[in-house]
């Protein structure tokens, strides 16, 4: 099991040590380069989504990685990943990658607000911890989207298809449940 995981800017270092933990074999995707090898799986952490949106198109990135999670490739994103790969940014013109039918809404927490901690139910993974950093929510999900939890009423987790995308960072827990169920993911669709 090959996972590629995003390291233009934010928290991949931690992905890689859960998902290595857990025996996958983990690169860093940095250049176009990075994309030649077998991926079987790709992760897209935290971090500033603005900031990790531009390099990816700065760095040739944004159009290979479309493609390939619009053709299956398994995808677990965190936080600003759930930004880039959401179709709509609530006040924002435009997108990233766009390939999740959902509205998120950026920094949804306030400022005073932005980081806390709580433990709630993930369907199909179980009761987990969950540390928001200035988090997203989702605000709206269109056809075929699973919501797979919430928070005091707000999405904080979705699957659609190959792509899971959570509002916190599971990385970060020392809980590696999301991670396993990501890589089981990743198992199914492996050719
Ligand atoms: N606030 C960041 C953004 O809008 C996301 C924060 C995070 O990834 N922890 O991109």
């Amino acid at each position: 099991m090959r996972i590629g995981v995003l390291a233009v800017q934010g928290a991949f270092a931690e992905h890689e040590q859960m998902l290595r933990a857990l025996g996958a074999e983990c690169f860093e995707i940095r250049q176009q380069a990075d994309l030649d090898g077998q991926m079987d799986g790709l992760v897209l952490p935290g971090g500033e989504s603005t900031v990790m949106g531009k390099l990816l198109r700065e760095l040739g990135l944004l159009l290979p990685l479309r493609e390939r999670i619009e053709s299956g490739l398994p995808v677990l994103a965190t936080c600003a990943g759930l930004i880039l790969l959401a179709e709509h940014i609530d006040g924002e013109e435009g997108s990233h990658l766009g390939t999740l039918p959902v509205t998120v809404k950026r920094n949804a927490y306030g400022r005073q607000l932005g980081s806390f901690y709580t433990e709630a139910e993930i369907k199909h993974i179980g009761t987990m911890p969950m540390h928001f950093i200035r988090a997203p929510y989702v605000e709206t999900v269109e056809n075929g989207v699973e919501v797979l939890a919430e928070v005091d009423g707000r999405i904080v987790a979705v699957r659609y298809q190959n792509q899971l995308a959570l509002s916190f960072h599971p990385e970060v827990s020392g809980d590696t449940s999301v991670h396993r169920y990501f890589l089981n993911m990743c198992e199914r669709t492996e050719k």
